[in-house]
């Protein structure tokens, strides 16, 4: 029977455990985990995001600090801001909502974030720490992946993964997380020749393109692990994932699979760094 990596069903039941810890913060400190959110411009869908992230906050009694920067923010405006977010004590994690107006230097920014508030795993030393097997939050949505083929108890050692984008944020470290954990990893891009092929040769599929449907059913193989990490206003991630879903050995719903985890991995992530600093 094909397996439904149901990330809503995890996210749900991990938050129960999140809203314990919080209370145990606010009982013996009086005060609340802060994730800030930092806004640039007035793009609808990150306002929606991060609107998103802000009433995940709430659910669990946290709370959340909305930063909202003009369109034509500078990059060392922007800094400037994560400055004082990475002084303020009570902020425990930041989050820089992107993509950010052209004009930024998205990197530069990016770093700026001090290693112990990098909740959302986004900084060149926590991807470095983290490709190294050291102590450092990963990114949000293929940590939350991880941790949702780990719910399942999927096997990854030994196995061929296929992880096709190499976004900072998400084909690279995914791709690093499933290496770490003794897959042998393929990373494909939009200059990768033979796809097809590629793909019909993996037991485990990231689909992290960015195009509707773009990976075809008919590509991947009896009892794969396919997981889709798109998500498209037509309600659709980036595997065409109808005619595969009766064959394969699990997969990621879309909507309900890969998204509400990555939103689940942050809430997490900020949680542990609140719990790391009152040590
Ligand atoms: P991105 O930065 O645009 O990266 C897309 C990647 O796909 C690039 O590495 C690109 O290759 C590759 N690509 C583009 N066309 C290709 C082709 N024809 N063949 C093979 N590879 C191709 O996107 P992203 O931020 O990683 O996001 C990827 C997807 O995940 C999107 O659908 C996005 O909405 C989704 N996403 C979901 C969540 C969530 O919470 N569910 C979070 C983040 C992203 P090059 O490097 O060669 O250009």
């Amino acid at each position: 029977m094909t397996i439904v990596l149901d990330g809503k069903k995890l996210s749900e039941k991990s938050e129960e455990g999140f809203k314990e810890r919080v209370s145990k913060i606010k009982e013996t400190t009086g005060s609340s985990p802060i994730l800030a959110t930092i806004l640039v411009g007035d793009n609808p869908a990150s306002a929606t995001y991060v609107n998103m992230k802000g009433n995940a906050c709430k659910r669990i009694g946290m709370k959340s600090l909305k930063v909202e920067l003009s369109e034509k923010t500078t990059t060392e405006e922007l800094i400037n801001e994560i400055n004082v977010l990475n002084k303020n004590k009570d902020v425990h994690g930041i989050l820089l909502q992107h993509p950010v107006p052209n004009q930024i230097d998205e990197r530069k920014c990016f770093d700026a974030i001090k290693i112990e508030k990098d909740v959302d795993g986004v900084t060149s030393l926590g991807f470095g720490k983290m490709s190294m097997q050291e102590r450092a939050f990963g990114s949000c949505t293929p940590y939350g992946i991880m941790r949702l083929l780990d719910e399942y108890e999927i096997e990854l050692e030994g196995k061929s993964a296929v992880v096709v984008g190499r976004s900072p944020i998400l084909g690279k470290p995914m791709a690093m997380m499933l290496l770490n954990r003794n897959s042998t990893v393929t990373i494909c891009h939009s200059k990768t020749k033979n796809l097809e092929s590629k793909i019909n040769d993996a037991d485990i599929i990231v689909g992290a393109v960015g195009i509707p449907k773009f990976i075809k059913g008919n590509w991947i193989k009896n009892k794969a692990v396919v997981i889709d990490a798109g998500y498209h206003p037509e309600k659709c991630g980036d595997i065409e994932l109808e005619s595969v879903i009766d064959r394969c050995h699990a997969y990621t719903p879309v909507p309900g699979g890969v998204g509400p985890m990555t939103i689940n991995t942050l809430i997490m992530q900020t949680l542990e760094s609140c719990e790391e600093s009152l040590k």
